[in-house]
């Protein structure tokens, strides 16, 4: 009878103990599901244990994927510099099938030996001053574990306290394995980002060079888009022209505006770079790209060109087996280095380019003239014919200049063939100067040229014939003896829908106009009409 009070007041204090143990449970689960960051986590749980079990420490091990090995994320009553470096890895033998019994257990035996002395040896787990060891199953995985030193007390854990703490040890098993299935999802998801925004990149490369022939074009856009995709400031892309062997500046950005445009538009040349000579030199003879992350320790670099390069990746544009160029990518714009993704980006847009501008360049060169760098006849015939249908569609007027040098013959007598020739270099860069970007100024054959003016009717058209007729003119061509030397030129117009139908006649009545205009004493223009033809 004298015991029934007793037995009362044990079982409230379990009772007790259960509401306690439940609410530090369902408070635990709640605060762990919350928590998304592995640090957070560690340390509300090791507390939770640490506050509510008695024991003098405990160290929290997870599983880390990439180094395939448990290592010790938190501590609590252990120095934190001693247990850091404590790791051990998936084992056969016994003490592997323990852990994996999902069950706590106690390392060491009634003695206070360890009883798993080998591996305790091996990974020097000694170091926890551990009694308890609590796997964190997740679907009969091992996440990670839980270690106790022996209670401050210097009682044995009771097997409610052991059932209680692996009760927690479930909860914070799931809370962590979320967790690190997160920071995966996260990792996977700025990866795959990044490879997105790099396949867009060559995508949208690839899709905008299908509609461009336009070799400068080609060029600018290949630079721009690799210099986006990695942020840099500059960049420049430089070809090998095959007879000197040098690499030639084509194409820049991200200098100074006015000397940019002067680059690109050909009117300036930069340094030529002899193959092998240099960073660009280096690259384009053996093909392998180059990474300077600090150009101004780096010997290749001339003191010139390092002024304004901290950085810079250089790569060849390979084609067919045969470099054609390299391409520079210089300065991230963040002050930062290229990393290892951005070089890696940069090698295939490079490897994509090259193919591109081979076929670019190919095609420039069939299409263009050696001499003048104008369009050859059959190109000239071709958009000729291509302006006739667009125009056709879309009902707009374009027109057609035929211009012709005049006396030619008698220049090339009095000061030479080779005088005659610069004459035709200069009058094509006047042209071309002259000319608008939708233009097309073309060697028609001899010391004759046409320009095609697309979106131009009569009026327009005679207006730009009388400006070429009165810039060469007034133009002092260099003589190759030294001083200047005059040239004139005559030009007739005509214009689509009004004087011709088709491309063959549009030549015809550009021809009638510029045969009137010699007639009439030459160094004039004229725009076609019927009347001409009946003179002619
Ligand atoms: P016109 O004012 O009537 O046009 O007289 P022209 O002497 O210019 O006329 P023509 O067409 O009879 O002669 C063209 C001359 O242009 C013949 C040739 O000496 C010269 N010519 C044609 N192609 C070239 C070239 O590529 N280089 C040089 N130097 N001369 C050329
Ligand atoms: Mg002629
Ligand atoms: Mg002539």
């Amino acid at each position: 009878m004298n015991d029934e009070p007793k037995t009362k007041n044990k079982s409230i204090h379990e009772l007790e103990q259960k509401v306690f143990d439940f609410f530090t449970l369902s408070q635990l689960g709640k605060a762990l599901i919350s928590i998304q960051d592995m640090e957070n986590l560690s340390r509300v749980f090791a507390s939770s244990v640490y506050e509510t079990s008695g024991t003098k420490n405990v160290a929290l091990l997870i599983y880390d994927i990439d180094r395939k090995e448990f290592t010790c994320h938190y501590t609590i009553g252990l120095n934190p510099e001693v247990v850091k470096n404590v790791s051990f890895c998936e084992e056969e033998g016994l003490f592997w099938q323990v852990l994996n019994g999902g069950q706590p257990f106690s390392i060491r035996d009634s003695n206070g030996n360890y009883r798993f002395g080998s591996v305790i040896k091996k990974f020097k787990l000694d170091l926890l001053q551990s009694q308890v060891w609590v796997p964190l199953m997740v679907k009969h995985q091992l996440r990670g574990i839980l270690t106790l030193g022996e209670k401050k007390d210097e009682s044995d854990f009771t097997d409610q306290e052991l059932n209680f703490i692996s009760q927690l040890a479930a909860q914070a098993a799931i809370a962590i394995d979320s967790t690190i299935l997160n920071q995966q999802k996260q990792k996977a998801t700025v990866s795959l980002g990044k490879k997105m925004e790099n396949l867009s990149v060559l995508y949208d490369v690839s899709k905008a060079l299908n509609f461009t022939n336009d070799l400068k074009k080609t060029l600018l856009l290949i630079l721009d888009k690799a210099r986006n995709a990695v942020r840099a400031q500059k960049g420049s892309i430089m070809l090998l022209n095959k007879e000197t062997l040098e690499l030639e500046v084509k194409v820049v950005r991200g200098i100074d505006p006015i000397t940019e445009r002067k680059i690109n538009d050909g009117e300036m040349e930069c340094t030529k770079i002899k193959l092998g000579e240099g960073i660009a030199g280096k690259v384009a003879k053996t093909g392998q790209h180059m990474i300077v992350q600090d150009v101004k320790k780096n010997k290749d670099f001339k003191k010139s060109d390092a002024s304004n390069v901290d950085n810079i990746v250089c790569l060849p544009l390979t084609a067919e087996d045969e470099c054609i160029g390299v391409m520079n990518i210089t300065n991230k714009a963040t002050g930062e280095q290229f990393s290892a993704e951005e070089v890696d980006l940069l090698v295939t847009l490079a490897g994509q380019a090259a193919v591109t501008i081979n076929n670019a360049n190919l095609y420039h060169l069939a299409i263009t003239d050696g001499l003048t760098q104008l369009f050859i006849n059959r190109y000239f015939r071709q958009k000729l014919q291509d302006e006739i249908t667009r125009s056709k569609r879309y009902q707009r007027p374009f027109s057609l200049i035929m211009t012709d040098i005049d006396h030619f013959k008698k220049f090339n007598d009095t000061y030479g063939h080779q005088q005659g020739d610069a004459v035709l270099v200069t009058t094509a860069k006047l042209f071309k100067s002259i000319s608008r970007e939708p233009d097309i100024p073309c060697r028609y054959g001899g010391e004759e040229f046409a320009i095609i003016l697309p979106e131009t009717g009569i009026e327009g058209a005679q207006t730009m014939a009388e400006r070429l007729r009165k810039e060469v003119e007034a133009y002092e061509y260099p003589s190759l003896k030294g001083g200047s030397l005059k040239v004139t030129i005559s030009l007739g117009v005509a214009t689509f829908p009004e004087h011709a139908a088709d491309a063959e006649s549009m030549i015809k009545k550009a021809d009638v106009a510029l045969y009137a205009c010699k007639e009439a004493g030459r160094n004039c223009s004229r725009v076609y009409s019927p009347d001409l033809e009946k003179k002619g």
